[in-house]
């Protein structure tokens, strides 16, 4: 599903960020991605998914080296990962439904065809009734689902999430790493950064250990 080879980050600024990662993760498999800050959590998952650009090493995922993407393949591309960031950056002048809605379109979903599916995950993450609302009329965590509902509508095989609880209090925390866990039972590949050693441990799975840009650990 997903290997890292030689994968070195240097900023421009000269910040090492990763250090010669080699890592893989399986079809249908469910990863942790752990670490102090600044280890180099939030470069690994930009590199794959194609925010930032390895300074060495190849990235391939689903057989394709993602380095040799055509540009104008990238945002197809990025659309086919369910990407879920702590910030989630919805569109703040359109309403739930539509933020939601927006990678469907992109794929060439007619509006027409798009509803039962946007209903579908805003159901899974626990916000069906909502769809007319602004995201400034949510709260911070329901902002946060949203952003989950929009990674998950076009059902991706291989979901990325950076820190995708720092903003919920630990009981939604609960509710979303296991939703994590439902998808993982469909088949999806899931890794996943957080420092919320807490909730991983009851989960038992695999975790990747970063520390200073090197793998420490990945069993
Ligand atoms: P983590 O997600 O584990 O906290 P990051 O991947 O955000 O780690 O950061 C790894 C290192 O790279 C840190 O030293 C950080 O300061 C640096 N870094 C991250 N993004 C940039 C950037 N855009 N420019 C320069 N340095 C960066
Ligand atoms: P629809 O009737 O619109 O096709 P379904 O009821 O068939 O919707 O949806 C099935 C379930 O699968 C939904 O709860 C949906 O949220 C969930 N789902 C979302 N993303 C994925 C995924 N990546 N893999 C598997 N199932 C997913």
């Amino acid at each position: 599903m997903l290997e890292l080879q030689g994968v070195s980050k240097q900023y421009p600024d000269g910040q090492v960020a990763l250090d010669s990662i080699d890592l893989s993760l399986g079809e249908g498999e469910m990863a942790f991605l752990t670490g102090h800050s600044g280890a180099g959590k939030s470069t690994l998952l930009k590199l794959i998914a194609l925010i930032e650009r390895p300074s060495q090493g190849r990235i391939i995922v689903n057989g394709t080296d993602i380095g040799r993407l055509p540009r104008g393949h990238i945002p197809y591309y990025r659309q086919n990962i369910g990407l879920i960031f702590q910030n989630v950056q919805l569109l703040h002048d359109r309403s739930v439904f539509d933020n939601v809605a927006l990678p469907l379109l992109i794929q060439g979903f007619s509006p027409r065809d798009l509803g039962n599916r946007v209903r579908a995950a805003l159901d899974t993450v626990g916000l069906l009734g909502m769809e007319g609302k602004a995201p400034v009329q949510l709260s911070g965590g329901e902002q946060q689902r949203v952003g989950i509902a929009r990674a998950l509508v076009v059902r991706p095989r291989l979901i990325l999430a950076d820190e995708p609880t720092g903003n919920l209090d630990p009981e939604l925390s609960e509710d979303i790493m296991g939703l994590f866990g439902r998808f993982n039972e469909l088949g999806v590949s899931l890794m996943i950064a957080t420092h919320d050693i807490d909730l991983i441990t009851r989960l038992n799975k695999r975790r990747i250990v970063l520390s200073r840009g090197l793998l420490e650990a990945s069993a």
